[in-house]
C-alpha cells in the first residue's frame, strides 16, 4: 500500500500521529508539503512568519532525507495540487493531521471529497492540541466560554486518560521510499515573495527540543513571577514551534509534569501556572472551532465605545503606533521589538493591544491584522482570541472599562527600564525615574540624558488621562442610547 503524508503545520517526524500511522500501514510513504500560493500572494502571514517555516521545512527535509524519505513539496492551489499528487503518484491512501482554522476545514473538506471520488482513502489525525473540542465539553455538551470552566474539564480529561506520545516510528526507513523524481531544494523566501530574515528562534525540530528542556530545566522554576518580565528571559519562547508543529503539545505538558513528578527545585505553581498557558492556547484553538464565527469578526455583541472614524488622524495615530513612536515607551519598546523581531512579550501585547483599542480608540481588527503580519507564532487562534479578549468582545474577554495604564505596567514590569532601553536606544541614557514617562523629563534632564522630547523621541501622541476619560465617557453614552 503508498500513501502520502500530508505535511502542514506539523513539521516534525516523532510525536506524529498522521506519520506514525502512514508508516504502520503503508509500504510505501511519500510525505509531501505544498506552498498554498493563494495564502502567500494574501501576505496575511509576513517575512518572519515565512522564513521561520521555511527553515522547519529544511530541518524536516533533512530528517526526513536521514531515514531515505524525500519530502515532496509544490506551489500552487491546495486542493488540486494534493488531489494531482495523489492521481500522478497513484497512492491509496492520504493521511494528515487535522486543522481547526474555518478555512483549512474547508480545504481539508473539499480535498477530502474529490479524494473520496478518486477511491483514496483519507485518514486524518488529531495532533495541533491535546484535546480537541468535542473532547472538553460542558455538562450538557455544550462548548464552553469561560476559561476556568474549561480548564477544570481539561484536566478531568487529561487525568481520566492521559494522552500517549508517539515516538519517532521505527518503521520510517529507506524501504518506505517511493520512486518519485527526487524533490528539488525548497524555495526561498525571495522566491515566495518574501524579504529573506533571519530567524530569531531557531527553527526545526531539535531546536524546539533543545528549548523546552532549556526550559524547564531553567525558567520553568520561577515562571510564575518571571513571566510578566520583558526583559528576562522568563518564558519559553516556544510559541513559534507550537504554529509550527515542530514541538507537540503533548510532549511539552509531558515534559513539565514529569519534572514536577521528579520533585528537586520545581515548585508545584510554577509549572502548573505555565501548562495554563498551554490550556489558554488549546482554549482558544475550541473556541475558534466552536465558533468559527469569530474569525470574521466579534464574538458577542457588546456595547464598547465607537472606534475612531476613518481619516488622516486615525491614519496618523495608527502609523505612530506600527512605527513604535507613539511617546509610550513600553508601548514602542513592544512594537519595535515586533518589528525587529517577529515576536513580543505576552505582557507587551497586552499593553500594546489595549493601547490601541482604548487609548488610540482604533478599530481591534487592525492591530490583529498587523500581529499576524509581524509575528513569527501568528495564529489565528491565539491572535483572534487575544485580541478579544484585549477588545472585550470574546468568549471570556476583560472588563470592558479596565484599561492598562502604559506608565504603571511599565514601572511594574519594567522597573528599571531595562526592556525598554533595549528596542528604543534613543531613551538609553534616561534615568530609571523618568524612563517611564520621559516627555516630564525638564530641559536640563533632557540634556544629560541626550534626548530631546519632541525631536528626538515623540511626545506622547495621546495624553492617556483624557483618552481614558473619553473611552469611559463614550462608553456610558453608547450604553445609554
Ligand atoms: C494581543 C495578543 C495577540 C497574541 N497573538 C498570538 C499569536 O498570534 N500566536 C500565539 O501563539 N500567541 C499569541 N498570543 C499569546 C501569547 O502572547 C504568546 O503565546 C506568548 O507570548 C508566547 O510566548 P512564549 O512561547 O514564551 O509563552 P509561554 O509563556 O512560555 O507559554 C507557553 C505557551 O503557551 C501558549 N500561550 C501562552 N500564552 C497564551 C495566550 N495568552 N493565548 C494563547 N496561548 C498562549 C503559547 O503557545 C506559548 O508558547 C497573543 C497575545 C496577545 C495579548
Amino acid at each position: 500500500m503508498r500513501g502520502i503524508v500530508w505535511y502542514r503545520r506539523d513539521f516534525r517526524i516523532a510525536d506524529h500521529p498522521a506519520l506514525s500511522a502512514a508508516c504502520e500501514r503503508c509500504s510505501e510513504v511519500i510525505p509531501l508539503f505544498v506552498f498554498d500560493e493563494p495564502l502567500l500572494h494574501s501576505h496575511v502571514f509576513g517575512s518572519a512568519c515565512v522564513n521561520f517555516m521555511l527553515g522547519c521545512l529544511e530541518d524536516l527535509a533533512s530528517s526526513l532525507t536521514d531515514r531515505g524519505l524525500s519530502l515532496q513539496w509544490r506551489r500552487g492551489e491546495p486542493v488540486e495540487e494534493v488531489v494531482r499528487a495523489a492521481r500522478e503518484w497513484k497512492v491509496d491512501a492520504i493521511y494528515w493531521n487535522r486543522d481547526y482554522e474555518p478555512s483549512a476545514i474547508e480545504r481539508d473538506r473539499a480535498v477530502a471529497q474529490r479524494l473520496a471520488q478518486a477511491g483514496v482513502v483519507v485518514r486524518t489525525f488529531k495532533d495541533h492540541v491535546v484535546f480537541e473540542a468535542d473532547e472538553v465539553r460542558g455538562a450538557t455538551g455544550e462548548p464552553l466560554q469561560r476559561y476556568s470552566a474549561y480548564r477544570a474539564r481539561w484536566w478531568t480529561r487529561w487525568y481520566a486518560a492521559t494522552p500517549e506520545v508517539y515516538p519517532i516510528p521505527t518503521t520510517l526507513a529507506k524501504k518506505k521510499a517511493v520512486s518519485v523524481p527526487n524533490s528539488r531544494p525548497l524555495p526561498t523566501a525571495g522566491e515566495l515573495g518574501y524579504a529573506p530574515v533571519a530567524s530569531w528562534i531557531e527553527p526545526g525540530e531539535q531546536n524546539a527540543l533543545k528549548r523546552l528542556r532549556w526550559f524547564v530545566q531553567g525558567p520553568m522554576h520561577s515562571y510564575a513571577t518571571n513571566r510578566n518580565l520583558p526583559a528576562n528571559d522568563g518564558c519559553s519562547q516556544l510559541s513559534p514551534h507550537f504554529r509550527f508543529g515542530t514541538l507537540s503539545p503533548r510532549k511539552a505538558v509531558r515534559a513539565a509534569l514529569n519534572a514536577l513528578a521528579k520533585g528537586g527545585r520545581v515548585s508545584r505553581p510554577d509549572v502548573l501556572t505555565w501548562v495554563d498557558e498551554l490550556i489558554w492556547r488549546e482554549f482558544f484553538q475550541q473556541v475558534l472551532a466552536s465558533f468559527p464565527h469569530v474569525a470574521k469578526g466579534p464574538f458577542r455583541k457588546v456595547v464598547i465605545p465607537p472606534s475612531r472614524e476613518s481619516g488622516p488622524e486615525r491614519d496618523g495615530l495608527f502609523q505612530a503606533w506600527c512605527n513604535g513612536q507613539t511617546g509610550y515607551p513600553i508601548v514602542d519598546a513592544g512594537i519595535r521589538q515586533l518589528n525587529q523581531t517577529g515576536w513580543m512579550h505576552n505582557r507587551v501585547r497586552m499593553v500594546v493591544a489595549s493601547f490601541l483599542i482604548k487609548d488610540l480608540r482604533i478599530d481591534w481588527q487592525s492591530g490583529e491584522r498587523y500581529f499576524m503580519q509581524h509575528l513569527t507564532d501568528a495564529d489565528v487562534a491565539a491572535n483572534n482570541g487575544n485580541w478579544q479578549w484585549c477588545a472585550s468582545t470574546g468568549t471570556d474577554a476583560m472588563r470592558g472599562y479596565r484599561i492598562f495604564n502604559p506608565a504603571l505596567q511599565s514601572k511594574k514590569f519594567d522597573p528599571d527600564g531595562t526592556y525598554i532601553r533595549r528596542y528604543v536606544p534613543e531613551l538609553a541614557h534616561v534615568s530609571a525615574k523618568r524612563i517611564h514617562e520621559p516627555h516630564l523629563m525638564t530641559a536640563d534632564e533632557q540634556e544629560r540624558a541626550r534626548c530631546q522630547i519632541g525631536n528626538d523621541y515623540p511626545s506622547p501622541v495621546v495624553d492617556h488621562q483624557h483618552a481614558r476619560q473619553e473611552y469611559l465617557n463614550l462608553g456610558k453614552q453608547e450604553v445609554m442610547r
